[in-house]
């Protein structure tokens, strides 16, 4: 299990989205958070260094829905558009862990 090839299946599966993924410390107590840098197109999501691979993997998933759903969402939003589209990062992270 690894957090950078689960990272590069879900980029294949949204191949326009520049994303990326660092270990680092997420602050304020979160396990992670996603920020968006308009000026280069680019999503960072950070997933704090502390938290164990496998569960990062799973947050993964989890923050990688906010990116797909970020046009539809403000920022922390978890409502309908979020749902919709952590399912479908859902389906990879699953995929991911039946290799
Ligand atoms: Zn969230």
């Amino acid at each position: 299990m690894s957090l950078r090839s689960l990272a590069s299946m879900l980029r294949s599966e949204w191949p326009n989205v520049r994303v990326s993924v660092r270990r680092s410390i997420a602050g304020d107590g979160y396990f992670a958070h996603t920020t968006y840098d308009d000026e280069a197109d680019r999503f960072t999501i950070t997933i704090d260094k502390k938290i164990p691979e496998d569960f990062a993997t799973f947050i993964l998933a989890h923050e990688f829905a906010h990116v797909i759903a970020w046009d539809d969402t403000s920022k922390d939003d978890h409502g309908p558009a979020f749902w919709k589209a952590y399912m479908e990062a859902y389906r990879v992270y699953l995929r991911y862990c039946g290799r």
